[in-house]
């Protein structure tokens, strides 16, 4: 028995797990060496007390193995509440799990069992109880528990919008954000796999779903190709798509998606950010339609237009169909500009607009390319008859009266018509066409229209033609100045002369500015052009002062676009110093339109101009609508009644009276009067009764070339 009990000591001192046995007086029988580790007291203070509890409580009661001993099993949940369960191994076996606070190093968790022990017939002799120190995986459980609470914490109160999709595509995290941002709650989803409810009206993978697989090729497919892959995290991809079912309302987002990995690189879920890119999508497609828009209609620009049209002709190819390009300009819209203001002026191109949108269909596209000009391009027009009822409607609706500021008014258009194929197989070629066809409209009448024909190709060619050798036409030196005389009206004699330039074309023969001032103004090259006219008029002007001694005044025209150049007093003022010529002897021919465009800045320049001391003529008078106030304000020395109210003298009492007007209003501010374009003797004796001081018209000379001026100057200027 000695021997026994020694060998069942030294099993239970060797057993790793730790056990005590209570006898049925509660007295501990064996109370092993690992209990001993456990518990931190030793089996020699233990073995022989019926005070178990010592070991592991504070304060007396009964541990489980007394509570066996005394067959109070029914009681044992009271003691362990919560903690306690039956052993799902062993029969009449009572498991528990506690934190001992007191244990060495700061307490210890022991997961305890207990279970009596019978002899052999099977009565009561005592319980064991075993400990299992669990410290170690109760640490573990807790820490992962916490970490899993951070993280839930982390994703939920994080800004970013966000959703967590599991190894089995069920939404695990949908945090306040996500919430927010879809007006879809977490509740709704979490657990599920319906993602694509908050997203689509159609089940169908969300980028998440997508991500998890291997086979991303089908994201491009979902996301017609509007999505690509991150260039910051591996295997992520990334996207931005329009929602228009959220409950919260519709929204663009920028979404990414990417794949979560364990430690050996196996998916297990994916994650989703979402972002309200709205407010920056609209901005963008303002920006666009800003770029793509005019500002004042809205309606197509020229760089829509362009794109459009050239659309519209592979389209018309492929179906072999017609397209007509509609060029529409208004008729005298400077007049209402000038009169009654900018902003009456955008008020009126808006309304035409509207108009001209309102005469077509919804296929069609109108843009606005200019000032006044607007563009239609019909798509697919049926026939010849259905394009000019369309322009008859365009016509019809543009020229109806209507009224700003209780003011009735009405404005006309004309309108230039090509088709494709007929007229020209490209955009470009269609566009100059029309526009080829919309100035035959104007010149017929205005208030009409004009389909391309065929003849008008060689004015455009010559146009084109014109325009390239125009490049090389002052290096070759065939532009020539001819020189107009001026006569006094007192004394019949020359006082100055008008330099007209002529351009001896190679193959065109001698050329008039009308026919290709407008090509050079155009392009830029009327600035250099410019220059060489008045450089080559003062040098010829020195000259003729070196010969017969006195000064003569030489009049110079200014085109629009030399008076916009920046640089056009710096030109002028290095030209007359160079040649030490007096600027009184310059005089600067503007046109009355051309100084109405910008009245207020032309204040400023001719101030200037006056200043350094060049003399200034008003050209054209009569034809640009300005209003006597203006006439004050400018620093004009002389004025150019229009040829075309000389024309009328002695046919026409109205353009008599307007004449007589004219030459009242010069008198009273001070200005010397010229009349241009007098051929008559009956226009000379009516402008002369009427005081007109100067006169320029073939009447007395032709434009002359140089030298045969300069011969009649010699002669004393009389008219021969
Ligand atoms: P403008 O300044 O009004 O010049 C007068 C035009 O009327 C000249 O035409 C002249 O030849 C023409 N003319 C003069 N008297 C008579 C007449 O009795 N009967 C008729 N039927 N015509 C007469 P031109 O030389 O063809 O010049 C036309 C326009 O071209 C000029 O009108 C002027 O605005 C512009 N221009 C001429 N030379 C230049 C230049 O060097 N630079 C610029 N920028 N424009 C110029
Ligand atoms: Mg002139
Ligand atoms: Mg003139």
């Amino acid at each position: 028995m000695a021997l026994h009990e020694n060998v069942i000591n030294q099993v239970m001192d060797s057993s790793p797990v730790a056990l005590f046995v209570l006898n049925m007086q509660h007295e501990i029988v064996y109370w092993n060496h690992a209990c001993e580790v456990i518990t931190g007291h030793s089996a020699t203070d233990m073995t022989g007390t019926n005070e178990a509890w010592k070991a592991f409580y504070s304060q007396p009661r009964p541990v489980m193995a007394d509570l066996i001993v005394d067959g109070k099993t029914e009681d044992i949940p009271t003691y362990y509440l919560g903690k306690i369960k039956r052993s799902p191994i062993q029969e009449d076996t009572w498991e528990a799990e506690n934190f001992f606070d007191h244990f060495p190093g700061g307490g210890r968790w022991l997961a305890f069992s207990a279970k009596p022990l019978r002899d052999s017939n099977g009565q009561l002799i005592g319980a064991i109880e075993t400990l299992r120190d669990i410290t170690t995986e109760k640490q573990a459980f807790l820490d992962m528990e916490a970490s899993q609470r951070m993280l839930q914490e982390v994703i939920d109160g994080s800004p970013v919008p966000m959703f967590v999709l599991d190894r089995k595509h069920r939404i695990s995290h949908w945090n306040r954000a996500c919430e927010a941002i879809t007006g879809v709650m977490s509740e709704k989803v979490v657990g599920t796999g319906k993602q694509w409810k908050a997203f689509y009206e159609e089940k169908r993978p969300v980028l998440a779903d997508l991500v998890m697989q291997g086979n991303t090729y089908e994201i491009p497919e979902y996301y017609q190709g509007g999505c690509q892959r991150s260039d910051v995290i591996k295997d992520a991809w990334e996207s931005t798509a329009y929602f228009p079912h959220f409950p919260s309302g519709p929204k663009w987002l920028y979404f990414t998606a990417a794949p979560l990995r364990d430690k050996d690189e196996q998916c297990i879920g994916a994650v989703e950010t979402l972002q309200d890119v709205t407010a920056q999508k609209l901005y963008e497609q303002e920006l666009a339609h800003q770029a793509n828009h005019d500002s004042l209609t809205g309606l197509a620009n020229r760089s829509l237009l362009d794109t459009l049209l050239k659309k519209e002709v592979v389209q018309a190819q492929r179906s072999e169909t017609i397209l007509a390009v509609l060029f529409i300009d208004l008729d005298n819209f400077k007049q209402i500009n000038d009169t009654l203001g900018h902003s009456i002026g955008d008020r009126v191109i808006r309304l035409i607009g509207q108009r001209i949108a309102g005469s077509v269909r919804d296929v069609d596209t109108v843009a606005r390319i200019g000032g006044d000009e607007y563009v239609v391009l019909l798509h697919e027009p049926e026939s010849q008859l259905f394009i000019t009822r369309a322009v008859h409607r365009i016509l019809g609706a543009v020229q109806e009266k209507f009224s700003i500021n209780n003011q009735p008014l009405h404005i006309g258009c004309s309108i230039g018509v090509a088709v494709y194929p007929k007229d020209g197989e490209t955009a470009s070629a269609l566009m100059m066409y029309a526009d080829v066809a919309m100035y035959k409209a104007k010149e017929k009448h205005k208030g009409g229209f004009c389909y391309f024909q065929s003849e008008m190709t060689e004015q455009a060619r010559l146009w084109l033609n014109l325009k390239q050798d125009l490049h090389q036409a002052e290096l070759r030196n065939e532009f020539e100045l001819y020189y107009q005389p001026q006569y006094s009206l007192q004394d019949q004699r020359i006082i100055g002369a008008e330099a007209l330039i002529r351009w001896n074309h190679p193959t065109q023969g001698m050329l008039h500015p009308g026919t290709f001032v407008p090509i050079a103004e155009e392009t830029g090259l009327i600035l250099p052009i410019g220059a060489w006219v008045v450089e080559t008029a003062v040098s010829e002007a020195c000259r003729w002062r070196n010969e017969i001694g006195t000064d003569i005044r030489l009049s110079v025209n200014i085109s629009a676009r030399q008076f916009r150049y920046d640089e056009l007093v710096k030109m002028l003022l290095q030209i007359v110093e160079r040649s030490h010529f007096h600027p009184f002897f310059l005089e600067l021919e503007l046109t009355e339109s051309l100084v109405m465009e910008n009245p207020a800045r032309a204040v400023k320049i001719l101030a200037v101009l006056k200043e350094k001391g060049f003399s200034l003529a008003m050209d054209d008078f009569g034809t640009g609508y300005s209003s006597l106030a203006y006439l004050r304000r400018f620093p004009f020395d002389m004025i150019k009644i229009d040829k075309s109210f000389v024309d009328d003298v002695g046919r026409n009492r109205e353009a008599e009276a307007i004449i007589t007007a004219m030459l009242n209003l010069g008198q009273a501010l001070g200005l010397r009067m010229v009349a241009e374009g007098v051929e008559t003797e009956e226009q000379l004796d009516f402008l002369r009764s009427r005081g007109c001081h100067e006169i320029q018209g073939f009447f007395y000379s032709k434009p002359l070339k140089a030298e045969d001026f300069f011969t009649l100057l010699k002669d004393g200027g009389t008219r021969v």
